[in-house]
């Protein structure tokens, strides 16, 4: 299953300067707010989290240590 961004809704302004950065296209103006399409392949490379001015996108990693 395909990995997509967190978002904090609280946070999120609606400024819309991740949907410019957003080359999959995931991304969309949800009434005031970001949503995701996870119909979509987000390839997690978690430029909508760098450019979010407010923090509101987070693209979490899980790290699995093998043993
Ligand atoms: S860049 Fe951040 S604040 Fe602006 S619309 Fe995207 S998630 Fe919201
Ligand atoms: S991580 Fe990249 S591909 Fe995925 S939603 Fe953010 S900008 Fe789009």
């Amino acid at each position: 299953m395909a990995e997509f961004p967190v978002i904090d809704r609280k946070k999120c302004n609606g400024c819309g300067l991740c949907l410019t950065v957003c080359k999959c296209r995931g991304l969309f103006i949800n009434g005031k707010t970001i949503d995701i399409v996870t119909t979509v392949e987000c390839n997690y490379c978690t430029r909508c989290e760098v450019i979010c001015p407010t923090g509101a996108i987070s693209c979490p990693y899980e790290i699995i240590i093998e043993k």
